[in-house]
This record gives C-alpha cells, structure tokens and sequence, in this order.
C-alpha cells in the first residue's frame, strides 16, 4: 500500500509500535504518535488479537491530533465495519482483501479538503469499499466493488521500504518484529483469498467470500512472483517465505514460477496445502535447492482432518515427507493444532506419539513437529465461526467490543473466544501444555533441541501450568479492584509466561548466511533515495 501511495505522489511511513515495544522498555508509543507530523493516519486490523491494541492506538492518535483523519483496514476491521465505525477514535473502514486503489482514492480526497475532517461526501460516496459517517452521523456502507482478480496490479516495490527508512531516518520502527535485524525472513505474496476451505480459517474461500466478496483466488503472476523474490534477495539474505502454495492456480502456473526461479541462491520456504508428489519435489530442489516445507495438517487424526475440510491420508501426509527429505529439502516443518471438532484430550496426546513415529522414521533432524493451540480466537468469517453448531463449537464472543475486552484477561485461555464440543477451555489448555511437553521431550530425545534448551521449554511449561491454576484460584477469589491488584502483582510474571511457552521461539528460524542484508545495495539504495526524499520535500505532498 505505501509503494502504491507512493507511485501516486503522496509520503508515507509504517511505524511497527508493537515491535518497538517489545524491543525497548524505554520506546514510549505515546510520544512517538504525538510527534508524528502526519496528515492521515492508517492502524492495521486484520487478525483479531489486535483489536485492543488497535483501537487504543486510534485513541492515542486523536488525542493527539484531533484534527486527523484515523483509518482502519483488514479482515477483522473489514468484518466488523459497521461497528468499528462507531468508536469515536474511528473515521473510515476500508474493507476487504485488497484496497489500495480506493485507499489512493480517499487519501485524494482527505489531502484535497479544506480541514481534515471536512472531506467532500460525494467524493466519499464514490469511494468503493469504504465504511464512513456522513455528516448526521449516519453509517453509509458504499458497494464492495473493489475486487481485483489478480495481484498484478501491485509493485512489491521494497525500496519503498528502503526510502521510507531513509526518510524517516528510522531503520528500528519499520521492522515487522522485533529479532528481524538478527533474522530478517521477508515474505512473497502469491495470492490474495485462498481455493481451500480448512473450517478454521479466516482466509478461506468461504471467508474470503464473506469478507471481501471474493469468488475466486487473486494470484500474483509466476513471473511477477519471481521477480518479487528475486528483488527482495538484492536486500535480505534471510529466508523468503512464499506465502500461498504455489500449486494453487494450477501445476503450468506452478512450473512456470519454478522455471523463473532457476539460480535464485536463497532459502524459499514453501507452504504446501496438500500432500505433493514425488515428481513435484524434485522440481523443486531443481529449481530452489535451499528449499523449506511448511505443512499443517493439524491432526495425525483422519477423522479430524476430514472435519476441518483436510481430506488427505495419513499415507499421503508420509509420502510427502520422504520425497521432500529425499531430494534434499533443508527442513520440513509439521504442524498440529488443539481444539479442533471430534479432537478429544486423548487424540492429540495420540498425535504426539504419531510424531514420534515421525521422527524415529525420519531421523536425520530435518522433520520438526510442533504442536499449539487455535489460539486465541477461532477466526470470525471461518466455517467454525459462522456454522459452529454445524462444527461443534461454543462462540463466547460475537462483537468487536467483547473480543477487545476479553484480550484483557490475564492468560489465553481466559482469552479464548470458543470451547468445543470435545474440550472445555480448560481441557484445551491442559493438553496442549501436555502436547507440548512431551513434544519437547521427543525433541530432545531425537535431538531436535539441545538439552539446555528443551530444559527451559520444560521449565516455561511448568510456570505457565501453575501461573495458570493461580489465577483460576484469584479469579474464584476475588473480583472488582481486589482482583486487578492481585493480577497487576503477577504481571511480570503472566508477560514472560505469555511468550513463546510450549516451544523456543526460535526454533522456527532457520540458519543462514553470515550476513544478515546486503549492506552495499542497500547503502547505494539509500543514496539515491537521500536525493529522491530531497525532491520530493520540494516538490511533493
Ligand atoms: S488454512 Fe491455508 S489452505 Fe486452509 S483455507 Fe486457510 S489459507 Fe487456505
């Protein structure tokens, strides 16, 4: 969005106030968006974890600068439009999966009025896609007629990233979290919805259809994709996640990305949505040698998978796994879910042992299994979501305010928005603190962590279990002001208990080069950008 703002003329800047956060105890976010000079401002709200802290940013932006229009745009916001629009810190909702047309089209609209807030309405009202309030507080829902069908349309131009940082000579708030210096994994889009329908997911064809009245998948062309990945080496030597499997459109568009892939010297992590051939592996190491699966097929469980809509055989889950090992794939990652329909305590423990055939059979330390939760929030605009009787599952939330709200509670299981038909909220957490321990255990045991780490995951497991059985007796105890003093006490204690528990966060990273970018063409990059950012002061908006 910002290279699409930028090609028509207009600044722009992201600020990752989380990641700065994180990364600082001295970073004040509050100081930071009073000092903003921006005439517009953007919050991102696609995944619903970040309702709370979302709208709290709009809050601080309008304290601040009353006078500035506040955006908001993403999947939660684009499905929860007509109530976001309401909060007063709230001034437009761009909705659905693609936006940066009608994004241009209102940022005209806003830069051309006399005052901020004074924007022409029949201006507005031609704007597809967009959620706003006239001037009797009315909420006008304009047509979702924005719908691109392919993703050609966009520059996945990194530069931009490259000029805003030389602007803003801010290198630590454009960071998308906060150990990306140490391992700057950059993601490739290869498509916008998705033809699948897994029950859980929030971009799913059902969903997308829902969402962003999408009836078919948008794709970035095998080409294009290339040279999206080829672009973003010139910058990161870290990994480059392909987002999408690349069979989607078809194995001719499939091939004719891995043929423009030829002598790419990166690492390419690939999520594959189904089981792939033996053949299609060794294209693949043909054309990505350095190549990484990533593959979630969520239980070890037939039965499971097939209610979640993952209609494929164990046998298939295995042959998989021995292609991609045997043509030389550097890693495949597998990945299981708890709180899934028919999953009881007992299935998932089961899909614990079924790892560890896994990892006798594949024993050369390239399979890594991990196990987590659906956590926090079945996704609203999924099939769980949406039919959840039809799946077995107990919605405890259904508005924005009441997800906001329960983002405060003090551990994710208090969290989470569901219970199913199989779990309780406190069946889930259990056994997935159980998953993960053994899981841990079989890691050690195979090698797949050493002892010190796979020691501390087991030591974080046993905090996390008893901070967990501590506040369940706070919460019985007490409430009101009483309540929130005894939680503030264990504040330090609930943050650190809330990172990565059931598996070192790292462990998803994967080793690479000595040098993390490619300091000399970011640094010529920068030059021309240091003359490009001077022009553009001078002479544009
Ligand atoms: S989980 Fe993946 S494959 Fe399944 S619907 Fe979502 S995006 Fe598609």
């Amino acid at each position: 969005m910002a290279a699409y703002l930028h090609k028509a003329g207009m600044r722009t800047r992201i600020a990752n106030l989380a990641a700065g956060m994180v990364r600082s105890k001295r970073f004040d976010p509050e100081r930071f968006i009073a000092r903003s000079k921006a005439k517009v401002f953007g919050v991102d709200l696609h995944w619903l974890p970040h309702a709370h802290g979302a709208l709290a940013v709009a809050e601080l932006v309008k304290k601040h600068h009353p006078e500035a229009p506040v955006l908001f745009g993403g999947y939660s916001s684009s499905y929860f439009h007509d109530e976001l629009i309401q909060y007063p810190q709230v001034d437009y909702v761009l909705r659905g999966d693609s936006t940066e047309e009608p994004l241009r089209q209102l940022m005209e609209c806003l830069l051309e009025a006399r005052s901020p807030l004074d924007a022409d309405p029949k201006v507005l009202s031609s704007i597809a896609n967009l959620t706003w309030q006239d001037a009797k507080g009315d909420v006008r829902v304009n047509p979702q007629a924005y719908v691109p069908p392919s993703l050609d349309h966009l520059d996945m131009d990194y530069r931009q990233m490259v000029r805003s940082v030389v602007q803003s000579a801010d290198f630590m708030n454009h960071v998308p979290f906060d150990h990306w210096m140490d391992y700057p994994v950059m993601a490739a889009l290869t498509v916008r919805g998705c033809k699948h329908n897994c029950a859980y997911c929030g971009g799913s064809a059902y969903a997308s259809k829902l969402i962003s009245e999408r009836e078919a998948p948008a794709y970035r062309s095998p080409e294009r994709l290339a040279e999206d990945l080829f672009r973003m080496h010139e910058i990161s030597r870290g990994p480059a996640f392909i987002l999408g499997d690349i069979r989607q459109a078809g194995m001719d568009h499939a091939r004719r990305f891995l043929d423009s892939m030829k002598g790419y010297p990166g690492q390419a992590m690939l999520e594959v949505f189904e089981p792939l051939s033996r053949e299609f592996a060794e294209e693949l190491v043909d054309a990505l040698p350095n190549f990484v699966i990533e593959f979630s097929p969520e239980s070890h469980d037939p039965a499971v998978r097939e209610a979640i809509h993952k209609r494929f055989s164990n046998e298939e889950i295995e042959a998989t796994i021995e292609a991609c090992l045997d043509v030389g794939c550097r890693r495949f990652d597998l990945f299981f879910m708890t709180g899934l329909p028919k999953q009881t305590k007992q299935s998932v423990l089961d899909g614990v042992d079924y790892c560890e055939e896994l990892m006798a059979r594949f024993d050369d330390g390239r399979l890594i299994p991990f196990v987590g939760p659906l956590a926090p929030f079945v996704d609203p605009g999924s099939l769980f979501y949406e039919q959840s009787e039809t799946y077995g599952y107990d919605i405890r939330f259904q508005t924005l305010e009441e997800h906001r709200q329960a983002l405060l509670a003090p551990t994710w299981k208090h969290i989470l928005n569901y219970e199913t038909r199989w779990m309780s909220r406190d069946e889930i957490a259990e056994v997935t603190y159980e998953a993960g321990r053994r899981l841990n255990a079989l890691k050690a045991r195979f090698g797949l962590a050493e002892p010190d780490v796979a020691a501390e995951t087991e030591r974080r497991i046993d905090r996390a279990v008893s901070l967990m059985a501590t506040i369940d007796e706070l919460l019985e105890r007490y409430e009101g002001k009483e309540l929130e003093r005894e939680l503030q006490a264990l504040k330090p204690e609930i943050d650190q208990a809330n990172t990565s528990t059931v598996c070192e966060k790292t462990e998803l990273d994967l080793p690479f080069d000595i040098t993390a970018f490619n300091w000399s063409r970011l640094f010529r990059m920068g030059v021309a950008d240091v003359f490009s950012g001077l022009k553009e002061a001078l002479v544009g908006r």
